[in-house]
């Protein structure tokens, strides 16, 4: 089946098969797990957008940008299983919320011409917030082990955000390497934040894996966005949780 990525970036690939479990899951693979998914099953590249593989070539999940390689995840995820089930628990009550998401349904936003020509080029795309220039910059499949292992969600924002940091330009110094990057980060203030989801709001596109979700506890009711994780059930539908046919 042809994937076609938000950049333009389209490539042949297959379904994930039960046979791909043992690299999936295989523990001692220091190669982040989704780009293993990725690699198990794309072919040749049929265009290749902003980047430069060749036709015919396999494509490079290292260079790949985020929102191209989420939106390809999900894709072969919807031709695998299209109904993704998982769960999730109400940040009010406490209760487990049982979701069941049709992957084939998820809208794929277009990305910006800017951050394509960003793609290409790897010149930054410059913000300004304050008196400090931001460079910011997408991320990409090279980045993913940085973000492996961290389950605390305020380090797991932090991390995601610098690393859309390529470069801060103040009148008194420049920030270049993460853990400068990281402190000026965690000096500045919630604008700085904004500036930033601003960004990848404008220019990144891909696939919305923010959802509402209601709670259906008697009482409750509450309504929290929550992203779609994606769990280890996401690449092996047979962890999914199990669910009775009376509650489909
Ligand atoms: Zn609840």
């Amino acid at each position: 089946m042809l994937i076609t990525c938000p950049s333009g970036l389209s490539f042949e690939a297959r379904k994930w098969k039960l046979g791909d479990r043992k690299v999936l899951l295989d523990k001692t693979n220091s190669t982040p797990i989704q780009r293993r998914a990725l690699e198990l099953v794309s072919g040749h590249v049929v265009s290749a957008g902003p980047y430069k593989f060749g036709k015919g070539e396999k494509v490079n999940w290292v260079e790949v940008a985020s929102p191209d390689f989420m939106t390809a995840l999900v894709q072969i995820r919807a031709m695998t299983k299209q109904i993704y089930e998982y769960d999730v628990w109400c940040n009010r009550c406490n209760q487990r919320i049982e979701l069941s998401q049709d992957l084939a349904q998820i809208p794929v936003k277009p990305m910006s011409q800017t951050c394509i020509d960003h793609i290409a080029t790897n010149a930054p795309i410059i913000l300004k917030v304050g008196n400090a220039e931001v460079h910011w910059r997408v991320i990409r499949g090279s980045d993913l082990p940085r973000m492996e292992n961290i389950d605390n969600q305020a380090e797991m924002a932090e991390v995601a955000s610098c690393l859309h940091i390529a470069k801060i330009v103040t009148s008194e110094r420049e920030y270049t390497d993460m853990l400068g990057i990281r402190s000026f980060y965690a000096d500045a203030d919630w604008e700085f934040q904004r500036v930033l989801t601003d960004a990848s709001d404008l220019h990144e596109g891909g696939v919305t894996l923010e959802i509402d979700v209601r709670c259906k506890t008697d009482f409750c009711g509450a309504v929290q966005t929550q992203l779609i994780q994606l769990g280890i059930a996401f690449f092996d539908p047979s962890m999914e949780p199990r669910r009775s046919s009376a509650s489909r």
